[in-house]
């Protein structure tokens, strides 16, 4: 990230907008819908023949559920993942023909609500699958379910143990349909590390072991590994927002999200005097600060902080980044403008938090964290603008 780009904002999303902002609206979160749906479809070409599902957990990861799934299922696609049930109900409401998988697989006593949702428990231990396959007889059916299988996580997942218990219980495996057998990378955003060949080979190796069904590894990450790491279905998430998580390997997306507040104030500060709670920043020399209406509580991480003498995040105006300077607080952060001279911001502009200068991943590795708790973070205070997808009509803000 330099201090400035070429790109300035005239690519941006903001200026893509038809109307301003609301006047009342301190921040904005725009979502390119468009993008979005390229952007699963550039991930489908990517690893065909293999199928490209989407996973969807956490709101969608923060973008909204409510416009990216219905975008992504006009778009083509028709296997949902979730983490919980609430989520798989949503799901089911908003794309009532696709499957859709429940990460969290079968909390105790929640099988009943699971069949009825018509969504498929991902299935992590023994207890569970017996949970599971015991509603079958009230269905008269065996029940579609996905096994989840351990290859070197240990997160969620059978063990090989577990594996070969419940495949030589036949009173369970004649109640269960077993649609999709599934495993996780530890390591894949890391193109180099032995762990992503070892859960391979390891994922192949369990193969005889299990029911015969669809295979499913990889994640956004683990899909620019290379073919042999797509098996049948692939579970890209973050990539299709716009996440560039592999470092050295180009996800072919584009960005989707893009965040801006507003300047609520200039202030001259004086040498000597201080910005910010607890005094962490004073002034050296004459300064312009511009005092932007997003905090914390709208996802601007309290990381970002950055006393005298750090540096450590930014916004920018117009491709040009300004430094976070003193504490951000929960509504607040404040930024030095003072380089800006005659093109100073001014009261009411909008300041890029997120955008074509600084990208989810720099907000990330400059807050010492990923571009996924940014996502996931974002705010429910800023108004929410969506432009294209199915739903554009019906949305607004
Ligand atoms: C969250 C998750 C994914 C998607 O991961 P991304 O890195 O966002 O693509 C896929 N599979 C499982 C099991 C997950 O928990």
């Amino acid at each position: 990230m330099s201090a400035t780009t070429s790109q300035g904002t005239q690519n941006s999303l903001f200026a893509r907008l038809d109307a301003k902002p609301p006047a009342e609206a301190a921040g904005v979160i725009i979502v390119d819908l468009g993008a979005l749906a390229d952007n699963w479809r550039a991930l489908k070409a990517h690893v065909a023949p293999a199928a490209c599902a989407a996973v969807v957990k956490a709101d969608a990861y923060g973008v909204g559920a409510a416009h990216v799934i219905p975008t992504l299922n006009c778009a083509g696609a028709d296997t949902f993942f979730v983490a919980t049930l609430d989520e798989a109900r949503q799901a089911r409401a908003l794309a009532p023909s696709s499957t859709i998988y429940v990460l969290d697989g079968v909390l105790p006593g929640s099988a009943a609500a699971l069949s009825e949702a018509n969504v498929i428990p991902v299935i992590s231990s023994l207890l569970e699958a017996k949970e599971w396959a015991g509603l079958a007889p009230s269905r008269n059916e065996p029940l579609a379910c996905a096994f989840h299988v351990d290859t070197g996580l240990n997160r969620l997942g059978m063990s090989v143990r577990d594996i070969r218990t419940l495949a030589s219980d036949m009173h369970t495996m004649d109640r269960l349909s077993v649609r999709l057998v599934m495993s996780h990378f530890a390591c894949a955003d890391e193109a180099g590390h032995e762990k992503n060949a070892q859960q391979r080979d390891v994922f192949n190796q369990l193969q005889p072991l299990l029911p015969s069904a669809p295979l499913s590894l990889a994640a956004s990450d683990g899909l620019m590994l290379g073919p042999d790491y797509h098996f049948d279905l692939v579970r890209p998430g973050y990539a299709l927002f716009g996440g560039q998580a592999l470092p050295g390997r180009i996800t072919p997306v584009k960005p989707v999200v893009e965040v801006y507040a507003r300047v609520l104030q200039i202030r001259d500060v004086a040498p000597g005097q201080t910005v910010g709670y607890s005094a962490t920043f004073a002034a050296n020399s004459m300064m312009k600060v511009a005092v932007i209406a997003a905090g914390y509580a709208d996802g601007s991480p309290r990381n970002l902080s950055a006393a005298s003498g750090e540096s450590r995040g930014h916004v920018a105006f117009a491709g040009k980044l300004a430094p976070i300077i003193g504490r951000v607080s929960m509504d607040l952060i404040t930024v030095d403008v003072t380089e800006f001279e005659g093109e100073t911001p001014q009261r009411g502009d909008w300041a890029e938090l997120i955008g074509p200068t600084i990208t989810l991943e720099d907000v990330g590795s400059n807050s010492g964290t990923i571009g996924y708790e940014i996502l996931t973070r974002l705010s429910p205070r800023f108004s929410r603008i969506y432009l294209g997808g199915p739903a554009a009509s019906a949305s607004g803000g």
